[in-house]
């Protein structure tokens, strides 16, 4: 990887070719970026600096973290460039579209279907935790598939730069889903990685049953059930799914962050192990 952001456009442009828009979002855009000399196709996410004023040390050190990791289910950072008061972030390319449109599709995921991506979730989210890093912004936008077919793996993208992005102002305006958002992050306490096994624990409700477990179009009711940790199991939707699974939500979906389970408990639930087996070691 190019670990200097020296680079310039120049450079850029001689060895990239950009092509269509992937997707966008309220910081960045991304891009299809094809490598003129090998025709290798990558994702290009072009993040508009001077929408970040005064945290432009801050992404530098982030994306230093960024280029560290290695991950079969996390998309992987390959180069980087600073041009002008942007920063092109290339990156795997995957093809599989979000997550969330392929619930979408298929209405809902069987608990095996389930439990296999919420394991690649929880292993991937294990691996950053130990580097130190919170992905903060976990919900279906932001795991991607990596390919059309029905093997196609679960791919998280967008996270560690959320720390930046995600700050009080940024929460005022950006964001438009809370519905993933842990309840220590509403009371703006200082928050850490278990809010990640919180959006986890939302995501895999989700998954189960094709509806969220905290909803409400107004969003201070919305915040209310949150802060309140309310949400239910409701017939008959839930009537068929195991007791495991709803054991595993309920180790996750827990308003204290010191008594929510970790990436490495939950990869270990029966939920988790009896569908998918232990954990690979990690070497
Ligand atoms: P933002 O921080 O602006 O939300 P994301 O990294 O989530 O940026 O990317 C925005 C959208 O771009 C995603 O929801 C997805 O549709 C698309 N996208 C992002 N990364 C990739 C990638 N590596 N390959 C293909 N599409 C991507
Ligand atoms: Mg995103």
């Amino acid at each position: 990887i190019a670990s200097s952001m020296n680079n310039n456009s120049l450079q850029f442009f001689k060895k990239y070719e950009l092509g269509k828009i992937l997707g966008t979002g309220a910081f960045s855009e991304v891009k299809v970026a094809v490598n003129r000399q090998t025709r290798e196709k990558f994702a290009v996410k072009i993040i508009d600096k001077s929408k970040c004023k005064g945290k432009e040390n801050m992404i530098d050190t982030e994306i230093s973290i960024l280029s560290k990791v290695h991950h079969e289910n996390i998309v992987q950072l390959y180069d980087l460039y600073q041009i002008d008061n942007k920063i092109y972030l290339v990156m795997e390319l995957v093809t599989g579209g979000e997550l969330f449109d392929d619930i979408v599709r298929r209405g809902k995921y069987t608990e095996s279907d389930a439990a296999r991506i919420v394991q690649k979730i929880l292993l991937a989210i294990d691996y950053l935790h130990g580097m130190g890093i919170a992905h903060r912004d976990l919900k279906p936008e932001n795991l991607l598939l990596s390919d059309k077919s029905k093997n196609g793996k679960v791919m998280i993208s967008d996270f560690g730069l959320s720390k930046i992005f995600n700050d009080e102002e940024v929460m005022k305006t950006a964001c438009g889903t809370p519905g993933y958002v842990a309840p220590e992050v509403l009371k703006r306490q200082g928050y850490g990685k278990e809010v990640d096994l919180w959006s986890i624990g939302v995501i895999t409700y989700i998954l189960l049953c094709g509806y969220p477990p905290f909803y409400d179009q107004n969003n201070v009711e919305l915040y209310k059930q949150i802060l309140a940790c309310r949400y239910e199991f409701e017939k008959p939707w839930w009537d068929n799914i195991s007791e495991d699974a709803k054991g595993f939500i309920r180790k996750l979906l827990v308003l204290d962050p010191t008594k929510r389970y970790t990436a490495k408990q939950a990869v270990n639930h029966p939920f988790i192990v009896l569908n998918c087996g232990p954990p690979p070691n990690v070497v």
